[in-house]
């Protein structure tokens, strides 16, 4: 896909509650975006020079979730980006992808871009195996356009995320840059997981006897949160068939749809079929 080919920005409509656990993050990252914002004039008088934040971390556990959340809670356009179709043979092309993204966003401000997969995006200088200095063209002209981010663009702010922090160019993560570098992760606590339950099942009518925390229990402590959606997406599955076949508390028919109940034995059978995306050994990998 070609830069000119994204969506147009927009405010994203994922709340901050939709985000479980995280604490520490999510103060991070809020701060970062919301102060320059708040006081301005402190900001842009040099005291403080911009800073743009790296999420890392294993898959799935809310990265990009986060990067959306801060954006509606700030009120700033959204436009996103993955690292790889920013990429494209053609000499000159990738690094006009670059300046159009940050040119889009200029237009949308105030405005988050969000990197996705950066570490494929800029691999170190010269590592990249790559003969015809492609990603070396598009290293330099990301470190153009984040350099040249001045003082009237105090709202826009740049959002890194990977898997693979250790590939990126250190470049890019000079202060100014992607300097605040945050991680993402799995807690192998029960409450923690019963945090992202809470979150994931917000807007879920369940039935009085369901209790997250026990379900949180249950969950293998690997499990992230993108399981954890795997996990209530096929518990409402579950229900919603049980009220089309007229079995359990969902028995009644003539209910509206969105008087689906979840309980706690559709949660059971929901995570008796899955299995974590990361085993234990793959999560200490980050
Ligand atoms: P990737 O590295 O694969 O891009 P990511 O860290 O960006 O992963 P997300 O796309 O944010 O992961 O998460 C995938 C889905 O998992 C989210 O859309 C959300 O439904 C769920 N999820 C992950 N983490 C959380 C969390 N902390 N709270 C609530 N939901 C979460």
């Amino acid at each position: 896909r070609n830069a000119s080919a994204l969506g147009t920005p927009k405010v994203p409509n994922i709340k901050w509650e939709d985000v479980g656990g995280l604490e520490d993050v999510k103060k991070s990252i809020l701060d970062t975006v919301q102060l320059p914002l708040l006081h301005k004039d402190l900001f842009s008088s040099g005291l403080r020079k911009r800073s743009g934040v790296l999420l890392y971390g294993p898959p799935g556990t809310g990265k990009t979730l986060l990067a959306k959340a801060v954006a509606t809670e700030c009120s700033l356009n959204f436009l996103s980006v993955k690292g790889p179709e920013l990429i494209n043979m053609y000499i000159g092309e990738s690094e006009k992808n670059v300046r159009d993204i940050f040119q889009k966003a200029r237009a949308a401000r105030p405005c988050v871009i969000f990197f996705d997969e950066l570490d494929s995006l800029a691999p170190a200088r010269g590592a990249s195996g790559d003969s015809g200095g492609v990603m070396d063209r598009v290293v330099s002209q990301m470190l153009a356009e984040i350099d040249g981010l001045n003082d009237s663009s105090q709202d826009l702010f740049i959002i890194g995320a990977s898997n693979r922090p250790d590939l990126i160019d250190p470049a890019l993560l000079r202060p100014g840059r992607f300097d605040k570098l945050l991680y993402v992760g799995v807690n192998s606590e029960a409450t923690y997981r019963e945090r992202i339950l809470k979150a994931l099942t917000r807007k879920f009518k369940m039935h009085e006897h369901v209790s997250l925390y026990e379900i949180a229990q249950k969950c293998p402590p690997n499990f992230t949160g993108a399981d954890m959606y795997a996990l209530c997406a096929d518990a409402w599955f579950r229900a919603a068939k049980n009220k089309v076949l007229g079995t359990g508390s969902n028995s009644s028919l003539n209910d509206q749809p969105d008087s689906i109940v979840v309980e706690y034995e559709d949660f059971l059978e929901a995570l008796r079929e899955l299995s974590p995306s990361l085993s234990m050994a793959e999560l200490k990998k980050y």
